[in-house]
């Protein structure tokens, strides 16, 4: 049945029709992108802010943030959740904040921690909102970015994999709220779709 345990591998593998990117590349590559916006912060004073997105960058936020933490310099977690009026397997660009951040980020170093940046419509959007906000300065490190990204206006400096334009599932990213707690990210059978 759809919620049965398999012989082998878990429930969820049974809707997944082929893994992008397994959780031993995911947790490598997390781990170079820490060292590399460590050593490119080595001397911010008073720390860095990073600022996550709900839901989607939540796995990759915890991850990343612990990879930092081993490489400095110190950080503090910050988390917004924003609304892009749409549904489904696309984004809008109309953005709603449902919560916006607990501090002040006047004079401080950003980071963005991005799950995946596809039209870029959202992030153009929160690197502007930020920047309003006067921080010091705004960058992005995304664990995923789509070939449509390129068309986007914001510079996104770390990227951990470039992907192909598909929908995918899997740390973090959901398909109706569901799949976020895959270790790994794949693209669903055609029939996941067909039955929802
Ligand atoms: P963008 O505004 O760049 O098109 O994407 C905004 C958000 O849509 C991303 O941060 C992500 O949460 C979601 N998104 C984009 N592509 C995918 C995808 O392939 N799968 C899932 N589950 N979400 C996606
Ligand atoms: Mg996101
Ligand atoms: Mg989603």
């Amino acid at each position: 049945g759809r919620l049965g345990a398999m012989a082998d591998g878990s429930w969820y593998d049974a809707d997944i029709d082929h893994v992008i990117i397994s959780e031993a590349q995911i947790r490598e590559k997390t781990a170079e992108l820490a060292k590399q916006v460590a050593a490119d912060h080595a001397h911010v004073e008073d720390g860095l802010l990073l600022v996550c997105v709900l839901k989607g960058a939540v796995m990759f936020m915890a991850d990343f943030a612990r990879a930092l933490g081993r490489h400095g310099p110190p950080a503090e977690l910050e988390f917004m959740a924003v609304s892009s009026y749409g549904q489904g397997t696309t984004s809008s660009g109309v953005v709603r904040i449902l919560k916006d951040l607990d501090r002040d980020i006047a004079g401080r170093h950003v980071i963005v921690v991005e799950d995946i940046v596809d039209s870029g419509l959202t992030l153009s959007w929160l690197l502007r909102y930020l920047e309003s906000r006067s921080a010091a300065s705004v960058e992005v490190v995304a664990l995923f970015r789509k070939p449509d990204a390129v068309k986007v206006p914001v510079p996104v400096k770390y990227v951990g994999f470039d992907i192909p334009t598909e929908f995918v599932v899997g740390y973090g990213l959901d398909f109706d709220e569901r799949y976020r707690e895959l270790p790994y990210v794949g693209v669903l059978k055609p029939e996941v779709y067909a039955r929802s």
